[in-house]
């Protein structure tokens, strides 16, 4: 559920009329609503109100990279999450947003001796690691800081999440942590060096997860690995069942299990395992919660169906041409009128195209229209290719709003070029 509607036939950002965003801060822009994310949380937490997660309840660390607006990163440490980072810089955001350093989780296979002295440093709740060198590296680091680092090995359960190709991560052949069937060695060796202190397991196979079948069997399997790992002397503490679950895009597609059921398979599987759990759900918690707004300019005959040229393009939203992904893109003053067109944006690529023969609402030159589920994956994922700025983002609340991210000047973008000496 999100709160964009039609309100006197104008859609608006909970009590905001999205022209009056559009005319004071220009197109594309995305906008964002408080309500959305602050009822994203709600749910998400009421769904983990029955599972056993020993005297600290569950700690949810919101997957940074799907938003990492200060703004938006500040509500949600208002409403209470942590932070899943997979770098130094959403680190530093998160922090600067105000998450408490033992909320934050620190995942990603790339992460550099700098990183982790910052994060131990900054004393995060845990560092979630994905291969046996990378636990050496850890273990230098704190070593010579005379600390011990708080870890768990990110496995690799080797199941199928049945998404997208790209964003599917928990196959043998994927990049991401340990081999199922290596993770009793690596923990065993791990445990041997003097800087870490092994104490979870974490997972996560995949995001826009549509079916709970694959999450239940990777969890299984963790829960079979925590009683091995115990079995073997392992003191496992905690368990990170990593984030993935899916939001709905397209209406016409069924929808994705809600919170409430993924919850109840949790509570299930994990019943007895006798550790702390945590969560990283991004999407979830923010894909529905903004729209990307934009301007029609033109209407360009087409062969067949019409080109609709929008101001928005694949550098402010990616994941149409990223990962052949849907978005509802609606008119923001709907006339009652119907058409089928082809979306597209101004760069220089066929690849810039956002929706092929899409019935939508009716739209000529001049009208606003907006990309739905655009929270989670978006203004993050933008760039500047074509030297297009960077887009910029609103936060709504009732019938406030406010810019969160200025729209970047042209000049500052050329002005980062510097020319050489000789020229
Ligand atoms: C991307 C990611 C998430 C969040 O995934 P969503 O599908 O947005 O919930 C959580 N954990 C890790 C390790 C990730 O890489």
């Amino acid at each position: 559920m999100d709160h964009f509607n039609l309100k006197d036939g104008v859609l608006h950002a909970e009590d905001v009329p999205l022209p009056v965003i559009a005319d004071a801060v220009g197109t594309p822009v995305y906008v964002y609503s408080t309500a959305t994310i602050e009822r994203h949380v709600a749910v998400f937490k009421a769904a983990l109100a029955e599972v056993e997660s020993g005297t600290d309840g569950p700690l949810i660390a919101f997957a940074v990279k799907a938003n990492p607006n200060r703004a938006v990163l500040a509500t949600l440490a208002k409403a209470g999450l942590g932070a899943d980072v997979v770098s130094a810089g959403e680190l530093l955001r998160a922090r600067a947003a105000g998450v408490p350093a033992d909320k934050i989780v620190f995942s990603g296979v790339g992460k550099t001796e700098e990183e982790m002295r910052l994060a131990l440093s900054e004393g995060i709740f845990q560092f979630n690691i994905e291969s046996e060198p990378e636990a050496e590296m850890l273990s230098d680091v704190a070593t010579a800081m005379g600390l011990r680092a708080p870890v768990a090995f990110r496995i690799n359960p080797n199941v199928i999440a049945g998404t997208h190709a790209k964003i599917s991560t928990g196959g043998s052949e994927d990049k991401f942590g340990v081999a199922y069937d290596r993770a009793i060695a690596a923990y065993a060796r791990a445990a041997a060096l003097p800087g870490l202190d092994v104490r979870g397991v974490a997972v996560h196979i995949g995001s826009q997860l549509t079916d709970l079948g694959p999450s239940r069997a990777a969890f299984e399997k963790i829960g079979a690995l925590i009683a091995d790992l115990r079995a073997a002397g392992h003191a496992i503490v905690t368990a990170d069942l990593g984030g993935g679950l899916g939001v709905p895009y397209d209406p016409a597609k069924p929808i994705p299990p809600l919170p409430q059921a993924y919850g109840e398979m949790v509570r299930d599987v994990t019943r007895g395992w006798n550790v702390r759990l945590l969560f990283e759900p991004g999407r979830v918690i923010v894909g529905n919660a903004g729209v990307l707004l934009s301007r029609v300019i033109r209407v360009k005959p087409g062969v067949g169906d019409p080109f609709v040229i929008v101001d928005a393009a694949m550098n402010d939203l990616m994941r149409p041409s990223l990962y052949d992904a849907w978005h509802d893109i609606r008119s923001v003053s709907p006339n009652g009128a119907d058409m089928t067109a082809n979306i597209v944006g101004p760069i220089c690529e066929s690849g810039d195209t956002f929706a092929k023969k899409r019935a939508m609402d009716a739209v000529a030159p001049g009208d606003l229209v907006t990309f739905m589920t655009a929270g989670a994956y978006g203004a993050t994922m933008a760039n500047t290719y074509n030297s297009r700025a960077l887009t910029p983002e609103v936060l709504v609340t009732g019938d406030q709003w406010a810019v969160v991210r200025e729209r970047q000047p042209i000049e500052a973008l050329i002005a980062a070029d510097k020319l050489p000496p000789w020229i």
